[in-house]
């Protein structure tokens, strides 16, 4: 079928290079491409790779090496974070002349006293929310900190962005129809580190709408980051693509497939005499 409708589907997939692809990333981007194909859209390749200490050339080439494998195609230049620091940096200082962003100076250790004095804390899905100590500081306090060399990391004052934003708000998802945010279950997130000026949740956001992204296709276990994703896009004055969350792959264990598990890798399942088509039916199936 031709379209009359050119590129108005654009999806990605866009791993993060601090390993080798298992079958769940195969699952993902193969759907993401299927989809691209029927809608006669594009399907754009990311390389997540902000983390320079975690992220590794070989793992990069390993990407284009199973995607290939697996029969996609994808458009160069493929846009890797790393080439990017200033377009998040910029993100950031909008971000900062609008008085929702403020510097955070607790150490990990810190954070975990201050959360153990107050068990009540308030919990959202990775765990006890910042307390929000930092929050607190005084103009003073915190140019007499920066001053002072102490590190620091940049987080969202949810309170004043949600002030900002002055209403509640939503997204389409595919699956879910529409959602309306909840970002209070994160609470005040990181949007650049300490050692990284950006975060995973600034530089995701940054780059969908640069990209033009209009349909997202991830995994649900990032659903709940979609919650702070419309805040920032809102914020910076970025559209909302639309989203679909899809449900994982279980392996034989009922356990999600994950780098930290040391799932089998596409790299294995190929070294093993596996086809793309065997996996391609086997993924189907599931
Ligand atoms: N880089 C993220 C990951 O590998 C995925 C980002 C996204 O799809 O929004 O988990």
């Amino acid at each position: 079928m031709t379209t009359d409708r050119p590129d108005t589907f654009v999806t990605r997939f866009a791993p993060s290079p601090t390993g080798r692809l298992h079958k769940g990333h195969a699952y993902s981007a193969l759907l993401a491409y299927a989809r691209a194909r029927e809608e006669n859209g594009r399907f754009l390749l990311r390389i997540e790779d902000i983390d320079t200490v975690r992220c590794r050339e070989d793992y990069i080439e390993g990407i284009y090496e199973d995607l290939a494998w697996l029969g996609l195609t994808w458009e160069t230049p493929v846009r890797r974070q790393s080439e990017h620091f200033a377009d998040y940096e910029a993100a950031l200082d909008r971000l900062k002349a609008m008085g929702v962003i403020y510097p955070c100076f607790c150490t990990r250790k810190e954070i975990a006293a201050e959360i153990a004095r107050a068990p009540s804390a308030p919990h959202g899905p990775d765990g006890a929310l910042y307390p929000g100590t930092c929050r607190h500081r005084s103009a003073d306090e915190r140019e007499a900190l920066m001053a002072s060399g102490k590190a620091y990391a940049w987080r969202l004052d949810l309170a004043a962005a949600l002030t900002h934003i002055g209403e509640p708000l939503t997204w389409k998802d595919e699956l879910k129809g529409t959602v309306t945010a909840e970002p209070e279950t994160l609470g005040d997130i990181v949007l650049a580190r300490k050692d990284t000026p950006t975060s995973y949740h600034l530089s995701v956001v940054t780059d969908d709408a640069l990209q033009g992204i209009s349909h997202i296709i991830r995994g649900e276990d990032l659903f709940h980051a979609t919650h702070i994703h419309v805040v920032l896009q809102r914020l910076l004055g970025l559209k909302t693509p639309i989203y679909h969350h899809h449900g994982l792959l279980l392996d034989e264990h009922g356990q999600r497939f994950a780098k930290r598990n040391l799932s089998v890798t596409l790299a294995d399942m190929r070294m093993h005499g596996m086809t793309p088509e065997d996996l391609k039916a086997q993924l189907l199936s599931a």
